[in-house]
């Protein structure tokens, strides 16, 4: 089919389309974690001892002995295989963004040629995929290419089910024969226990007397794009890319902002109610989900869990979304930026800390001694932001993601935090010695009643900010739709952990000195803000005026591609952090940055020669073919005496040439391959390639608005946009 032809068919398919008929669902009760091998399962299918093993090892992480680990793969065999699994699978997250999995049937043959099944606990401790064919930043060498996953215990497995048969799932670090993190899972469990640790320091100064295991907690907000899946056959750039590198601004986008607030199509819907039952099988807290700003954006957020269940969970889902949308006969786009000119798609990762004895460190609480222990913990969130803000600006950059945080779209590429009003107060009183504790009822009391009645109103919140407190957690926001959760929260938990380190440093020395406890806090906390309060920012994150002062005043980093910041991972300063963490060690960071660098190039060079590809075999044909009657009939027109004006084609020519011109230009700009570094390579992909890109899409882009629709090839952003 040609172009325009399987562009037309496409927009005929969808005028009349419909809802899928799905199963009717079935109840919550019913379906909950019915596909998962958790505490509850296991407490059936285990005995007491051997449950209260497994069940100490999924709370605390302890390690668990082989002999336990015997029964309870062979419990979780049974269990697997009465749901109709005969394979099982580690599936593991490597450095790239992606899922990885490796199946292996239950099945062996004993001597007679008999099929049984097998499963112990070394299979399901560790499996041995053939690791070559992961990134590894040069961790290991392909001839020894060996990389071993290994059960992680603290995220439950879980069936995996498909039209053809179930497989058992089980989460796994990934890691090199040497024992370094190839994966995004190692380094998260490792920043937990380093924030677990710097916490109980603090906390224990502050004399709490039982500290349970600190854990983080995060709660991902997912947003998305869907589009018809018919439009894709004839979008290379979306199939491939992920995102339109052509599409004129439809004469209405998103200015009318009614999509927000509209209700949902109703095929939408069915697949959401469809998706959101799979969740519900596999455990996954799906809360809200809601249309978004552009027209053909939504948005699911499930209830927030621990950082490294809620990381598997984030992962698993948008597999399944992209799963399920097909089977609704939709694309379902996780890029950051699908369309030009529309909103893009970010995921708010909500973190906090916190555990069973102190609860959520970052909530205010209902009493003035909480009001300490919570006043140390956001103090330690606003130095952690300060001094790492490049750290956390490089953990989000993607080719992708520089479409939102550079452009004037949420949030800027300046890492900054918002407390709110009141509480950014409370932080300038005790930075200018304002807030002085005084002594009411024999207890030490701060005076800060403003902090208990602390609005959580969400209208407060500031939309603009890229890191916002929002009444009991942070919210990252300028992290990438497409992107694992994963890292954001290892460089989350692990600036913490350092800040926290710091901040127990400082008040053993307040207390050695002879202060008490409200006072030594008030303090270090006003060091603390002499040092970085100047992170803190209330304003308008988007105008002109925050980014010269945010630069020029405040010294922090405007940081607007992938290329400036990834090389923040190679800081001295960063090196250190992780080092002293424990949670990265020079060698497995510095194969992160070759990781992440490779990818960034090459999702450019990618895109670039798709580029050239469309424009030159699809969208000049397109220009010409038209040219062509355009010229005929006006010649025709001329040789019966009426003369019509050739504007239009001549328009069409110049801009068709210039097209071709700057095709040629950037075809040429990508034949150089001789960088001295990566950081070279890198930048030269930022600002020359993509400038190079942009000037080819916008001569293509106004030939879309010359053309005469019925011979256009690629379906237009009007099209695709507005979901029948
Ligand atoms: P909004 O869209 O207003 O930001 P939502 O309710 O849609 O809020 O999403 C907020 C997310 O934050 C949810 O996933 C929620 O479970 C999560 N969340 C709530 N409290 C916490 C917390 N203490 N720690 C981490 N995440 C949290
Ligand atoms: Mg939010």
């Amino acid at each position: 089919m040609s172009g325009n032809a399987s562009r037309l068919s496409a927009v005929s398919a969808i005028t009349g389309g419909k809802p899928m008929a799905v199963e009717l669902p079935e109840s919550l009760k019913d379906i909950w974690a019915s596909d998962v091998f958790n505490l509850a399962s296991m407490e059936d299918a285990l005995s007491k001892s051997a449950f209260k093993a497994m069940k100490k090892t999924v709370q605390t992480g302890a390690p668990l002995d082989p002999a336990t680990a015997d029964v309870v793969a062979a419990a979780m065999k049974d269990w697997a295989m009465a749901k109709g699994a005969k394979f099982f699978s580690h599936i593991f997250y490597p450095m790239t963004n992606a899922t990885a999995e490796k199946h292996d049937g239950f099945i062996v043959t004993n001597a007679d040629g008999n099929a049984i099944t097998e499963f112990t606990g070394s299979l399901l401790i560790k499996g041995e995929p053939d690791g070559s064919s992961f990134p590894n930043g040069s961790l290991r060498m392909t001839n020894a290419a060996r990389g071993y996953t290994a059960w992680d215990p603290t995220s439950p497995a879980y069936i995996m089910n498909t039209a053809n048969g179930a497989t058992l799932m089980i989460p796994s670090v990934f890691m090199s024969w040497t024992g370094e993190a190839l994966d995004k899972k190692i380094p998260l469990l490792r920043s937990n226990a380093a924030m677990d640790k710097a916490a109980n320091k603090v906390l224990s100064l502050m004399g709490e007397e039982e500290i349970a295991t600190l854990n983080s907690s995060c709660g991902a907000e997912q947003e998305y794009f869907l589009v018809d899946e018919s439009f894709a056959n004839s979008r290379p750039d979306l199939l491939l890319a992920g995102r339109t590198l052509f599409g004129a601004s439809p004469a209405k986008g998103q200015q009318f902002d009614d999509h927000y607030f509209g209700a949902i199509p109703e095929r939408v819907q069915v697949f959401m109610q469809d998706f959101e039952d799979q969740l519900y099988k596999l455990g996954i807290p799906a809360k809200t989900h809601h249309n978004e700003v552009a027209p053909g954006q939504f948005e699911i957020a499930p209830y927030f869990e621990a950082a490294n269940v809620a990381a598997d969970h984030q992962q698993l889902l948008m597999t399944l979304m992209k799963n399920t949308a097909k089977k609704h006969g939709f694309l379902c786009l996780l890029h950051e930026k699908p369309f030009a000119g529309v909103n893009g798609s970010g995921k708010h990762v909500n973190w906090s800390v916190g555990n069973a004895t102190q609860g959520n460190l970052l909530d205010p609480g209902n009493t003035p001694e909480k009001n300490l222990n919570f006043l140390l913990f956001c103090g330690a969130v606003i130095r952690g932001v300060h001094l790492y803000g490049p750290m956390l600006r490089a953990v989000i950059a993607s080719a992708a993601n520089d479409h939102r945080l550079g452009a004037n779209e949420a949030p800027p590429a300046i890492l900054s935090v918002y407390l709110g009003d009141q509480l950014e107060q409370v932080y300038k009183d005790i930075q200018a010695g304002e807030l002085q504790p005084t002594v009411s009822g024999g207890q030490m009391d701060l005076g800060l009643s403003q902090i208990l009645t602390f609005k959580r109103d969400p209208g407060d919140r500031n939309r603009t900010s890229p890191f916002a407190f929002t009444g009991n957690r942070f919210e990252f926001r300028a992290v990438g739709s497409s992107q694992s959760v994963s890292g954001p929260l290892v460089a989350m938990n692990t600036m913490l952990a350092d800040s926290l380190d710091w901040i127990a440093e400082k008040l053993e020395a307040q207390l050695g000195a002879g202060l008490d406890q409200a006072s030594a806090v008030i303090a270090v906390l006003k060091e603390l803000m002499d040092l970085h309060g100047n992170v803190v920012f209330g304003g308008d994150g988007y105008s002109e005026e925050w980014h010269k002062m945010a630069v020029e005043e405040r010294g922090l980093k405007n940081i607007p591609t992938t290329a400036d910041a990834l090389p923040a991972l190679e800081d001295e300063s960063v090196i250190k952090l992780f080092e002293s963490t424990g949670v990265l060690t020079p060698e497995e960071l510095a194969s992160r940055y070759e990781v992440y660098s490779e990818q960034y190039i090459l999702s450019i060079e990618v895109e670039a020669k798709l580029v050239v590809d469309m424009a030159t075999t699809s969208i000049y044909p397109a220009a010409t073919s038209y040219l062509a009657d355009l010229t005929s009939t006006i010649a025709t027109a001329s040789s019966v005496g009426v003369s019509l004006d050739n504007g239009l084609a001549t328009t069409i020519a110049s801009t068709a040439d210039a097209m071709m011109a700057d095709v040629a230009a950037l075809s040429t700009a990508m034949e150089k391959h001789d960088f001295a570094t990566v950081d070279e390579h890198m930048m030269y992909c930022a600002y020359d390639i993509r400038p190079l890109m942009d000037k080819v899409r916008e001569s293509a882009d106004s030939l879309e608005a010359l053309v005469a629709d019925g011979e256009w090839p690629l379906p237009k952003y009007s099209e695709m946009l507005f979901i029948k």
